[in-house]
């Protein structure tokens, strides 16, 4: 039986940023959790952060990129850099995983650790682009489907497909 890491604050604690959950209210997270296929993390709060925290997002590298190995920054919008932080809490996301020996995640989407299909712009505005949060590519770089919480059907269907 395959088991899914999950972001902390899609299971509905209190991890984000703000003080605030981002609940998912599936039915599927319920019978995923009754199976004990549930692994529930939030990368930032493994790194240290507390909560409350400032915001963050990802600023491109040199070369233009939002990927952490071509030098793609985190900072808070205070100033901060954090991205060593960041990184930290993927990588902890990442044993997490493997010692759990989960082959997928689903994780909340637009998040600068957690974000698979969405991330925001870099300039605080609200505007979100195409892209990945530190934790989604480090997973992927080791072979975890990441899968966001808008594409819970899709993880299903791919449980399904290798659980058969
Ligand atoms: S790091 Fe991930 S799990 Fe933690 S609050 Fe942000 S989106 Fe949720």
């Amino acid at each position: 039986m395959n088991k899914i890491l999950i972001s902390a604050c899609l299971m509905g604690f209190n991890v984000r940023y703000d003080g605030s959950a981002k609940s998912l209210l599936h039915s599927t997270l319920t019978q995923w959790r009754s199976e004990g296929r549930v692994v529930t993390c939030c990368p930032e709060l493994a790194a240290g952060f507390s909560t409350p925290r400032p915001p963050a997002e990802i600023i491109i590298g040199p070369t233009g990129s939002t990927l952490v190995q071509h030098g793609a920054r985190i900072m808070e919008r205070t100033g901060t850099d954090v991205t060593d932080l960041y990184i930290l809490g993927a990588h902890l996301a990442l044993r997490m995983a493997q010692l759990h020996h989960c082959r997928y995640a689903l994780l909340a989407d637009g998040s600068p650790s957690c974000g698979s299909e969405t991330i925001y712009s870099g300039d605080f505005n609200g505007q979100t682009k195409p892209g990945m949060g530190f934790t989604a590519q480090i997973l992927r770089e080791q072979g975890i489907a990441v899968f966001s919480h808008r594409q819970v059907d899709q993880l299903v269907t791919s449980l399904r497909q290798d659980e058969e």
